[in-house]
């Protein structure tokens, strides 16, 4: 099979031939038809998380069809539309996973770095890292939606706010331009803020009932003036951007990040005490959380705006991805 490998941390992606790997008793092997490309690839890439081996595979937003199914999977059949995101499998014995917060597995499995992901025509996964991929939904645009439409998803549904609730999307981009379409359809009052005016016009087609250009206007006064926000989801990887919207939280308001800064957050407890606010964040989510994605996704038509890509040309939709040049999500198929 065709596979995009990363040979060592920091080098440069290699277009491979190699063996169709086979699953394992309680693994799935799947036939990817298409891989999302995520700012967190860089972690395989560049490694920057501890204990990758290389050559690795990256890829954490992959959509196909079940090719083979290890000798005790049984709930999975070949033939079956599935996608695998982040979350690639947990030990089910440790403390949290005797809780069921498998998300926050002591041994938890990261597809793309513990194990080969989807920058491959095949890959291999462990059969609770598995959700089904709804027939409505296209494996382009279902792709995306397993990192960062999950992401958005899950962080909304999980915050305290109500339909009708003001709720605010920091960040119109690959996260941001899902997390808009999400807090539409789940009934929230929902501000769009992004710097300049360019993504005005498309935030307000994506759903959002107001934008706020941060160039010229206050984040924060702006979201007091419409009465405060319940949530802000905070998609840009920005210390600036997240501490200028912590003074737009209303009552019992929470700023819910998602995108990861660099660098330390810096946050005016004051305004904090005075409102119950709190600023949080918020990562991905299991199996069944990716599959609730989906599905919903499909009830309601949100779809991610991508461009497409070969396989043999992930570097360069990495690169764009990188520079910000892809609107808004780069997928690729084999
Ligand atoms: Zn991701
Ligand atoms: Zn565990």
């Amino acid at each position: 099979m065709r596979a995009v490998q990363v040979p060592e941390a920091g080098g440069e992606f290699d277009v491979v031939e190699t063996a169709v790997p086979d699953p394992d008793a309680d693994e799935v092997r799947v036939a990817v038809d298409a891989c999302g490309v995520c700012h967190s690839d860089a972690m395989a890439k560049e490694g920057l998380a501890p204990g990758i081996d290389y050559p690795r595979v990256p890829g954490h937003e992959v959509v196909g069809r079940v090719d083979a199914v290890g000798d005790d999977v049984t709930e999975w059949s070949e033939g079956d539309r599935v996608g695998v995101g982040w979350h690639g499998g947990h030990c089910f014995t440790c403390e949290a996973c005797r809780r069921g917060d498998f998300i926050n597995c002591e041994n938890a499995d990261v597809t793309g770095l513990d194990f080969d992901g989807g920058y491959a025509e095949y890959t291999v996964a462990p059969r609770e890292a598995l959700a089904a991929v709804p027939d409505g939904l296209d494996a382009t645009d279902a792709a995306p939606l397993l990192c960062a439409g999950i992401t958005t998803y899950n962080a909304l549904r999980n915050s305290d706010a109500r339909p009708g609730d003001l709720v605010a999307v920091q960040g119109v981009g690959g996260l941001g331009h899902l997390g808009i379409q999400y807090a539409r359809e789940a009934g929230f009052e929902v501000v769009a803020l992004s710097r300049g005016t360019d993504k005005k016009e498309r935030a307000l087609d994506l759903g959002a009932d107001h934008y706020v250009d941060t160039e010229s206007e206050d984040a924060a006064a702006a979201l007091q003036e419409l009465g405060g926000a319940r949530v802000v989801l905070a998609t840009a990887p920005s210390a600036d951007a997240i501490e200028s919207v912590v003074g737009g939280l209303g009552t019992d308001g929470e700023v819910v990040a998602v995108g990861i800064p660099p660098e330390t957050v810096g946050v005016d407890v004051n305004t904090l005490v005075g409102t119950r606010g709190s600023v949080s964040g918020w990562a991905s989510g299991t199996a069944r959380d990716s599959q609730d994605t989906l599905e919903f996704s499909a009830l309601r038509d949100v779809t991610p705006e991508i461009e497409t890509f070969d396989l043999a040309d992930a570097s360069d939709a990495y690169e764009r991805m990188l520079a910000s040049e892809v609107r808004f999500r780069a997928v690729l198929t084999p």
